[in-house]
């Protein structure tokens, strides 16, 4: 079982954000902002790519309560998906990283 799996089933604890029946937000143990939440659904699913239409529906407003909810939803933030290898995924279970809290610096790498 992915260790997303294990954060969502209880055996790993998680500082969560917000969750619903289908999604769970929670702190990143390595923040690399003064905000960095990652957005998982509860069901496996790899990456990005294999995610269905539905799904994504379905979490577009989870998204954007959870910005709510950590007041960033005015101020701005940003949203990433590592896909794959040479996107540097390392946890190969969907999830997005919503990283603001400050003026983000954009770099390429
Ligand atoms: O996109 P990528 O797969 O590289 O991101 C994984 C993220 O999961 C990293 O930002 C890492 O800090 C985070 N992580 C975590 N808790 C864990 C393991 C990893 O927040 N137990």
């Amino acid at each position: 079982m992915c260790i997303f799996c294990k954060i969502v089933n209880g055996e790993i604890p998680n500082n969560t954000v917000h969750e619903s029946d289908h999604f769970l937000a929670f702190h990143d143990l390595y923040p690399k902002a003064p905000i960095h939440i990652l957005i998982i659904p509860k069901q496996h699913v790899d990456c990005f790519q294999d995610v269905s239409p539905e799904m994504m529906a379905d979490m577009t407003p989870f998204i954007q309560e959870v910005a709510t909810k950590v007041g960033i939803d005015k101020t701005g933030y940003r949203l990433i998906t590592n896909n794959g290898d040479d996107g540097g995924q390392e946890i190969k279970h969907l999830h997005f990283h919503m990283l603001g809290g400050g003026k983000l610096i954009w770099n390429h790498q």
